[in-house]
């Protein structure tokens, strides 16, 4: 092991694992983290079924997006799939974080999307679409994931639970994060009344704001 590859990606998994348990966005053992490193075509996954407080660096596994284990003893995430598909079809996504967190997936087991209602949905999209249920682990889950998310950084996958991709992970995970600060709102405020949506309008400029605060969102994670 001590020739281990990308040792600092996968202390950032490991890491981000944990925060994703402490912050509350998943349970147990569901969810699942990615890297792509793209210079060299290859990504770094969380381990599959292996609890977040107990995932050591040489559990994470690093393989090609043909599905070759290169590095690493454990089976990958059985959601590799949903992963490298947004590395192979795109040029600027190069992290995947998947989360089961709790009203976000509300409104997925309702097959209901989250609409405007606070801008931070504008790091999302224009609001956080839902694709239609999939058998977790699946190419078609993968493959209806990557059709429903279009433009967007965020989906909330039928029945299951929420996707975010970014350029890298801090920017995935803000992503997942605002994903379920939107989707709590949308709940609570639906529960005494009919939240005021933003207009077009307000949403255009909010989504081109979003699109220049990189640093910002990323900043201190
Ligand atoms: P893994 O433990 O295989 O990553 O699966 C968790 C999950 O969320 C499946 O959708
Ligand atoms: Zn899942």
């Amino acid at each position: 092991m001590s020739k281990m590859k990308y040792l600092k990606e996968r202390t950032m998994l490991v890491n981000y694992g944990k925060k994703m348990l402490s912050e509350q966005l998943t349970t147990g053992t569901g969810g699942n983290l990615s890297i792509f490193i793209r210079e060299a075509g290859v990504m770094l996954i969380t381990p599959s079924g292996i609890p977040y407080e107990e995932t050591k660096v040489e559990d994470i596994v690093l393989m090609t997006l043909d599905g070759e284990v290169l590095e690493g003893e454990r089976q990958p995430s059985s959601e590799y799939d949903m992963h490298r598909i947004f590395y192979e079809k795109t040029t600027d996504i190069n992290s995947v974080v998947h989360t089961h967190s709790e009203f976000a997936t509300v409104f997925a087991c309702l097959q209901e999307e989250i609409l405007p209602l606070h801008y931070i949905i504008g790091s999302i999209g224009e609001k956080v679409r839902c694709c239609p249920y999939e058998t977790f682990g699946t190419k078609e889950l993968a493959q209806t994931a990557f059709e429903y998310i279009g433009e967007d950084k965020g989906l909330l996958l039928g029945n299951h639970g929420v996707i975010a991709v970014g350029e890298d992970l801090p920017a995935a995970f803000s992503v997942a994060k605002d994903i379920e600060f939107v989707a709590r709102l949308y709940y609570r405020a639906r529960s005494i009344g009919q939240p005021v949506l933003l207009n077009e309008e307000q949403l255009t400029e909010v989504v081109e704001k979003f699109g220049t605060y990189g640093q910002l969102r990323t900043y201190g994670k």
